[in-house]
């Protein structure tokens, strides 16, 4: 059965998940020793998902959000079969050479592929994969 891990990194005590040992952190970019504790592991890419989430999240509300997080496993799947690599790949294009998306932008392309999914739940899927994170301003910024 495949393994995933989720580490912490040290530097910005961000969670992300790997299917390897620990080796950058798509947070900031450091380097990660491979003695990386790993804070939790998982036999699918989709409960790796929830694990990434709930170890980003304060431990007061961990229980409470896992509860929501496996009721909904199902739209989980369902956001991945409405060929996020393709959502994300027109992302991209928008976001263009500096790598920032603006949350219009990201309703713009839901707009032309007459998608249903909600603009947040397309970047918070996208957050908890380590492909975007959130900048102070309200934008994000593309990691990959
Ligand atoms: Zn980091």
């Amino acid at each position: 059965m495949e393994k995933w891990s989720v580490v912490r990194c040290p530097a910005c005590r961000n969670c992300h998940g790997t299917r390897t040992r620990p080796r950058q952190c798509p947070h900031c970019g450091q380097t990660l020793a491979s003695s990386t504790p790993i804070v939790a592991t998982a036999d699918s890419a989709a409960q790796l998902r929830i694990e990434v989430a709930l170890a980003n999240t304060p431990e007061e509300i961990r229980d409470e959000l896992r509860k929501k997080l496996e009721a909904t496993d199902e739209p989980l799947v369902a956001i991945n079969s409405t060929s996020p690599r393709h959502l994300y790949s027109l992302i991209v294009k928008r976001a263009g050479e500096s790598g920032i998306i603006h949350r219009n932008d990201v309703e713009d392309v839901l707009l032309k592929v007459e998608s249903e999914m909600d603009a947040d739940d397309l970047l918070d899927q996208l957050e908890i994969n380590g492909t975007i994170i959130r900048r102070q301003d309200g934008t994000w910024q593309l990691l990959e």
